[in-house]
């Protein structure tokens, strides 16, 4: 384990130990079941004692490393997967499960209408739990705004679910404050700093859309947005670092305008860099060129498309990322709150 996270470990079993410590004082009845405790307390401390002489993290079996996601759901741990008895691994596949259905439990409905806006996404994620984030946080006013957030965390597996959710939690809180999108985003990179293991990150982007096709967009890290227009497709670069590199990052707000039947794609870079046999990935180029051809596509159609070639173009291939995409549409419906 690296340094940083020996770190991360060290405080996190210290903590526990003091929970334990706590809770065995103040255990008052004779009878209480102190004895679980107590086995519980031997092991945190055995655990530091690994920590100490750099065994923590390897397989008391086959001495491989223990998966680290795993061991950040429970530093006790010491056994790899594979060295898990069946029981053990049901228990697990279980809490995977639950995981899963928390996790989509968080994500909103696949399409949102919002004034003039239609918004459409494709969710994949690789294995049962997905590190990449998505959100649509429509203002439930008359003349409000719509939030709409896209952002892959790094790593993948329950770890990073666990920071998706994190992401979900802070964004739904943060979009009801009213701040301006720089300020928003600052703040949350700076809660975000604040509460995650160090060395994990995510890139993200925070988009505002307005009443007539303004929209704002704000870019943690994150691959190009891309913007489909009659007159073509123009590429939407991030200015800013990922969400948790740095508590004193500065984020710069573009502004864009959507004509009617005009698009903005966003997309994870499952998308972007999923491979073909030959170790080719499909590129941002080529998405760029796909979505060129279909200006004013109903968003359902564009998204499909585009997950329908990047899976053609990764062939018999297993799916190896997270894949999301989204597609923000300004509707070429006439409509009585705008009128431009
Ligand atoms: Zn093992």
């Amino acid at each position: 384990m690296a340094g940083v996270t020996d770190t991360y470990f060290r405080e996190q079993l210290e903590k526990r130990k003091d929970q334990l410590n706590a809770v065995l004082a103040s255990t008052a009845a004779p009878a209480a079941p102190k004895a679980p405790l107590v086995a519980l307390l031997c092991e945190v401390d055995s655990a530091l004692q690994r920590l100490a002489d750099g065994s923590f993290g390897i397989c008391t079996q086959c001495h491989a490393p223990v998966e680290t996601d795993r061991l950040l759901a429970d530093p006790l741990t010491q056994l790899c997967l594979d060295d898990l008895n069946s029981d053990e691994q049901r228990a697990l596949e279980r809490d995977l499960e639950l995981a899963a259905r928390v996790q989509r439990g968080l994500l909103p409905n696949t399409d949102t209408r919002h004034q003039d806006w239609l918004v459409h996404y494709q969710y994949k994620p690789a294995g049962m739990v997905s590190g990449d984030y998505c959100d649509v946080i429509s203002s439930p006013t008359e003349n409000g705004e719509m939030f709409f957030l896209l952002g892959d965390v790094a790593g993948k597996g329950v770890a990073a679910s666990l920071l998706m959710s994190h992401l979900h939690a802070m964004f739904r809180s943060l979009a009801g404050v009213g701040l301006p999108l720089d300020n928003l985003m600052e703040v949350a990179n700076s809660v975000f700093c604040q509460s995650t293991i160090a060395g994990q990150f995510a890139t993200l982007i925070c988009g505002r859309a307005g009443q007539r096709g303004e929209i704002e967009i704000n870019s943690a890290g994150h691959l190009a947005a891309l913007h489909v227009s009659k007159s073509g497709v123009r590429k939407i670069y991030s200015t800013g670092l990922p969400l948790g590199m740095f508590s004193t990052s500065r984020y710069t707000v573009e502004r864009i305008k959507l004509e009617r039947g005009d698009s903005l794609l966003l997309y994870t870079d499952g998308l972007s860099e999923a491979m073909d046999a030959s170790g080719t990935e499909y590129g941002t180029e080529r998405l760029s060129n796909l979505v060129r051809e279909r200006h004013g596509c109903a968003p359902q159609d564009l998204a499909t498309a585009c997950m329908k070639e990047v899976t053609a173009h990764r062939g018999a291939g297993k799916q190896l990322d997270d894949q999301t995409l989204m597609v923000v549409h300004r509707g070429s419906f006439a409509s009585s709150s705008a009128n431009d």
